[in-house]
Parts: C-alpha cells; sequence; structure tokens
C-alpha cells in the first residue's frame, strides 16, 4: 500500500467554486499509455509517450488525493489512457480507499486486461467498473479501435460480473460514423447481463467543429426495439447521464450529453491528468501543475491553497469545443482524450 502520511482525521468540508457548486468528484489519468487505439481518441500511428518521469508516482497521486479528501472530494474515478495498463492497480485501489473520507473508488476501462485483474480489483476495493465498448461487430471493433479484441473486451465485462463488481456499466460513444447496428448490438448487454448500458456524446477534442447529436436517432432505434423509455430515478451520485428504463430491457438505458444539453450548471468534478495537472472543466485548458508542487518540498497546506485558489477559475460552462482563451494558469493544449484522461 501506499501510504502518505500524516493521516488526517476526516473532516467534513465541502469545497465550493465561485459559482457555489459543489466540488467533490476527481477524476484521475493514471496513464496516457493504451493497449488500443480508439479513432477518436488517440493517433494510429506517431503518438508520443510522456517519459515515465513526468507521471505522477502512485505515492504521489495518494498524497494529492489525500490533501484533497481534506478538502472535501470523496469520490474518485481511474482513468487513462487505459488504467489497466500501469503495474500495479489493485494497490493503487486499496491505498485510495484507505484514505479518509473517500468512500468511493471506481475506474473506466477499456476491459480487456480484466479477465486477469477483475478479482484482485474487487479483493482491493473497487467500487465499480465502467467498460467502453462501441460495437458487437467484431470487424467494426478491429476497425475503431485497432485490434481484434471484442472478445476480450467481452470476457472482460463478464468477468467483472463474476468476481461480484455490482456496479457495471457500458460506455458507448456516438462516434460520427457509428451505426444503428452497433447501438443496437451494444444495447443488447443491457438485457443480458442487466447492467446500464450509456450513449455517450462524441466530444471533439482535437479541434473538429461541434458535432450534431444523435441520442435522438438512438432513442428512435431502442424504442423500437425495446419499447417506450420511461425515466428512470435520478442518478443520485450526481452523475451526468440521464438514464430510462424500457419493458423490453432488464437493464437500464443512459444518456450523456455532454454537448447538447450541458450539465455545467451541476457539474461537480476536477480531472487530474496523468503529468500532475490539476484541470478545471474537461473543455478548457485551465488548470494547475502540481507535480512540480509534489516534488519541490512545498507542504500540504500549500498544496491546499493552490487547489482551492485553481478551484476558484472552475469555468462556469464550456460551448462544447475546447477552449483555450481563459484568464487563469493554463496547462498545454490536450489533444485527445487520452491526454486528459475521459
Ligand atoms: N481506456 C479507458 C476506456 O476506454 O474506457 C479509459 C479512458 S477513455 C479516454 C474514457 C472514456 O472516454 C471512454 O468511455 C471513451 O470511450 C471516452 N472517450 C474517449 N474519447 C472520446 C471522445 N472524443 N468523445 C467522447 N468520449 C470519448
Ligand atoms: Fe484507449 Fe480508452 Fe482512448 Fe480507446 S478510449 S484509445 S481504450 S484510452
Amino acid at each position: 500500500m501506499y501510504v502518505s502520511s500524516p493521516k488526517p482525521a476526516a473532516k467534513a468540508v465541502i469545497m465550493k467554486d465561485s459559482l457555489g457548486r459543489h466540488i467533490h468528484y476527481l477524476r484521475v489519468s493514471v496513464t496516457d499509455r493504451c493497449n488500443l487505439r480508439c479513432s477518436y481518441c488517440m493517433p494510429a500511428e506517431g503518438v508520443e509517450f510522456i517519459p515515465h518521469d513526468e507521471i505522477l508516482r502512485y505515492e504521489e497521486i495518494v498524497r494529492l488525493v489525500r490533501i484533497m479528501a481534506g478538502l472535501g472530494v470523496n469520490r474518485v474515478r481511474l482513468t487513462g489512457g487505459e488504467p489497466l495498463v500501469r503495474k500495479g492497480m489493485p494497490e493503487l485501489v486499496e491505498s485510495l480507499k484507505a484514505i479518509d473520507g473517500i468512500d468511493y473508488v471506481a475506474m473506466t476501462t477499456n476491459g480487456l486486461l480484466l479477465p486477469e485483474l477483475a478479482e484482485q480489483l474487487k479483493r482491493s476495493g473497487l467500487d465499480a467498473v465502467n467498460i467502453s465498448i462501441d460495437t458487437l461487430d467484431p470487424t467494426r471493433f478491429a476497425a475503431l479501435t485497432g485490434k481484434d479484441a471484442l472478445d476480450a473486451a467481452l470476457a472482460g465485462l463478464e468477468e467483472a460480473l463474476a468476481v461480484g463488481f455490482t456496479k457495471v456499466k457500458v460506455n458507448c460513444v456516438l462516434s460520427p460514423d457509428s451505426t444503428k447496428d452497433d447501438w443496437l448490438g451494444v444495447a443488447s448487454l443491457a438485457d443480458r447481463y442487466g447492467i446500464d448500458v450509456r450513449f455517450i456524446e462524441w466530444m471533439p477534442m482535437a479541434g473538429e467543429e461541434k458535432p450534431e447529436g444523435r441520442v435522438e436517432e438512438v432513442k428512435v432505434a431502442l424504442r423500437k426495439m425495446y419499447g417506450a423509455l420511461t425515466p428512470a430515478k435520478a442518478d443520485t451520485s450526481g452523475g451526468p447521464a440521464a438514464m430510462f428504463e424500457a419493458t423490453g430491457s432488464k437493464g437500464r438505458f443512459g444518456f450523456i450529453e455532454a454537448i447538447s444539453h450541458q450539465f455545467c450548471d451541476r457539474c461537480n468534478r476536477l480531472r487530474l491528468t496523468s503529468t500532475g495537472h490539476l484541470k478545471l472543466c474537461l473543455f478548457y485548458n485551465v488548470g494547475i501543475p502540481l507535480k512540480e508542487k509534489l516534488r519541490d518540498g512545498s507542504s500540504d497546506e500549500e498544496i491546499e491553497a493552490a487547489i482551492t485558489h485553481a478551484v476558484a477559475f472552475k469555468p462556469e460552462a464550456h460551448q462544447g469545443v475546447l477552449a483555450s482563451e481563459v484568464d487563469a494558469p493554463t496547462i498545454d493544449a490536450a489533444k485527445g482524450m487520452y491526454k486528459t484522461g475521459g
């Protein structure tokens, strides 16, 4: 375990930004590396990976999360790149779960390594797993991700359920070239396993134009297959998905419309990139570099003050495309979700 001392007693602290939004959720990108190359996320070739010594060490992530737990963060999601390509993930989960105030640690993964790691992750205390699968057509999967690995992703999903994860969701990105067959194929996993399948609007991360929403098309296809979609009870965790039930499916369907129906007014999250930049909004390059502070002898109090100062700059809302002109400390433009952490 990566113990980060001293371990403070949990404080009932609430961190609010300048608009009064309650900030308590941190998404941590643990790596920019990945065993897939999804076309909408990572270039197929020519990716320059960040040198290892620029990536936050686990002890550094644990220290930052402990400091942020002291500021009121209680939920953490591990993402990437592909989090499971980084060795020692179960130990990191265990260390994060041991932090006072952190009561939920989840992971977003492409699932390929879950057949070998799901059981250890469950034992380490991981609370939930989101698995990204965009099509059930093996040929389309290979074309989209650069690897003939649909069976591995589905085996990962089955293993996560088999080892006892009760919070397993599937994420499906509605990329511009996705088809009705893709949506309905992935949607069938909801009924087959009794899980939530969530459709995510494709987000332009590399300067592309704001896309046309495709959610209505998906809803039409789902209604034809599963009957009327009835709004489900609101997600108590404050998640961004609008969830629906349908009489023809054991599992639910969700829609995350980050572009067309912005949920910025109830945004509760911060993002930590793998190089230690605290990013205040996915679509803005506004944030602060924390790696240097972790390595230059800064005290916990100094780091805490830097975070509190930065949170005041959290943008009010995004326009659905990557923005960079913000009057606040900035970080380099991140092109592609694998760098930012999706
Ligand atoms: N490798 C893991 C995975 O694929 O689940 C975690 C990292 S990935 C960047 C996190 C999520 O972001 C995935 O669900 C992925 O589909 C989604 N994603 C990546 N690029 C995206 C984009 N341009 N628009 C919308 N979602 C995107
Ligand atoms: Fe890798 Fe996830 Fe990006 Fe696909 S979406 S390339 S699996 S980081």
